[in-house]
């Protein structure tokens, strides 16, 4: 008798089914996951995604610090990366797999001396979320140090593309359909080692300031538009600490949506939509998510 696909899977990892991807993803909302996949390896991961019939989705997950998860959840295979951890130097350059945070980048480099990943060391996902979004702040983005990848496309062949092949722009990478990205090697000018970890130190420090880290969020969960930004708009809107069910926009930084506890992702879709149309009507500005929405939410 033929094997199914989900029994050779479990030959190249960990699968398992019906898990609640509130547990991983940085807002603690949303539903489950039809399917929870952790690889064993890179060898194994490129494997199953020549077994995973390619009417099934796939979601390659970091962190989910950047996650929205509809309350009916994702009817699909979520592909867990946590076995993607290399970090090592190649002729000068950085090369680190998509599995590692980034923070430790960050600290990796700074003790190398080397400067241009400091942001990452406030930014809370992995590096594969982190190229998938063009993360940065402080002025520093991905794209500014990236050299090239290396991605598995959805039937499991590989590639490398340099930076310019992916037109990165303000949190957003061109990255192939359905892939994978499963490396990025990083070219970084030399600075002294202090000096790298002080100005790391400054943002850490910053960000402690300024941002509501003691709940549940996703970060900013509006881009930026042109030449402004999209906290004030919404403070300007009124809508500072406005609630829905146990989410809300937060009282310390407009931008973020927090989780009292039992938000649900309708509630937090709610507030979006809220602060969309509050901010066009009052200022004619077109807000757009940064956070990334998994599965069909409704904002009325
Ligand atoms: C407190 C807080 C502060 C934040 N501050 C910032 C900030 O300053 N700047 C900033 O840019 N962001 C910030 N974020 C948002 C978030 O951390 C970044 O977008 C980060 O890059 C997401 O990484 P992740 O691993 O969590 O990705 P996830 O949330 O797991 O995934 C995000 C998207 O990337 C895709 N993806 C993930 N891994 C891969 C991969 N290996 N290959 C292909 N696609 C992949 C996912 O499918 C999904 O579509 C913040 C979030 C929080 C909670």
């Amino acid at each position: 008798m033929q094997k199914t696909w989900q029994a050779s899977l479990k030959i190249w990892g960990d699968l398992r089914s019906s898990v609640a991807l509130s547990k991983h993803t940085t807002l603690a909302v949303g539903g489950k996951a039809r399917w929870y996949f952790k690889a064993k390896d890179k060898e194994a991961l490129q494997q199953v995604l020549s077994i995973i019939p390619l009417n099934i989705h796939v979601l390659p997950l970091g962190r989910g610090s950047n996650l929205l998860v509809s309350d009916a959840g994702f009817d699909g295979v979520v592909l867990d990366l946590g076995c993607l951890q290399t970090i090592a130097w190649k002729n000068g350059r950085l090369l680190a797999e998509a599995g590692c945070r980034m923070s430790k980048l960050a600290q990796n480099a700074a003790s190398h001396g080397r400067t241009g990943l400091e942001f990452m060391a406030t930014v809370p996902g992995d590096l594969g979320g982190g190229v998938a979004m063009n993360a940065g702040a402080f002025g520093q983005q991905v794209s500014d140090a990236l050299y090239a990848i290396e991605i598995l496309h959805r039937d499991g062949k590989n590639e490398t593309l340099t930076r310019e092949q992916l037109s990165m722009q303000y949190r957003y990478t061109d990255l192939p359909k359905d892939c994978v990205v499963v490396s990025a090697c990083f070219d970084l000018s030399e600075k002294d080692v202090e000096s790298v970890r002080m100005r790391m130190r400054d943002m850490r420090h910053q960000r402690s300031q300024t941002q509501p880290l003691a709940w549940p969020n996703c970060g900013s969960v509006f881009k930026n538009p042109d030449g402004d930004y999209a906290a004030r708009l919404i403070e300007a809107a009124g809508l500072k600490g406005e609630q829905i069910g146990d989410a809300q926009i937060s009282e310390v930084h407009a931008n973020f949506i927090v989780n009292h506890g039992s938000a649900k992702a309708q509630d937090v879709f709610a507030l979006m939509t809220l602060a969309q149309q509050a901010v066009k009507q009052k200022f004619r500005v077109d807000l757009k998510p940064e956070v990334r929405i998994l599965g069909e939410l409704n904002g009325d």
